[in-house]
């Protein structure tokens, strides 16, 4: 595909999810939630997980914020529902190399819809806005980790 028809493509998938953002509601029975806040830009969400043992059951999102910060989110939720935990965070890494254009990364095939998260890379300003949702749900699950059943707050702000 030409790339001016793919970046159309991409900009649909964004302005997609960003009008009907999926799985945007709080999460009754979330085992863990950690909040994202971008102040450059405005953007500032909640994610809630539901973990069955070590599988992503059921994710959520819910917040105010740009196109991007809230596409994103919408996209991750899609994308690590049913996943592991370690699924989840290989997938974290993966959409932050390609948001940040780092040198090197191939394109992957398996991310699907998160390709369109690609063309973020050409606005240095936006990779936060990107990849805002993507640190809350790590940190929701970082939090998690260290304790128990009891719902763990995290909160977190992209470097
Ligand atoms: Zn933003």
């Amino acid at each position: 595909m030409a790339d001016a028809a793919l970046d159309a493509l991409y900009q649909e998938i964004i302005l997609d999810h960003y009008r009907r953002p999926r799985n945007f509601r709080p999460l009754d029975g979330a085992t863990c939630t950690a909040d994202g806040k971008n102040p450059n830009c405005g953007d500032a969400l909640t994610v809630w997980l539901k973990l069955d043992g070590d599988r992503v059951s059921d994710v959520t999102f819910q917040g105010v914020g740009c196109a991007i910060s809230k596409a994103s989110a919408s996209l991750m939720t899609e994308a690590i529902k049913g996943k592991t935990r370690a699924e989840a965070v290989a997938l974290f890494e993966q959409v932050r190399a390609l948001v940040t254009g780092e040198a090197g990364t191939p394109a992957r095939k398996d991310l699907g819809q998160l390709r369109a998260l690609a063309g973020v890379s050409r606005f240095p300003m936006r990779v936060k806005c990107a990849s805002l949702a993507w640190h809350a749900m790590k940190s929701a699950m970082d939090g998690a980790a260290g304790g128990g059943a009891a719902p763990s707050a995290g909160r977190v702000t992209p470097p």
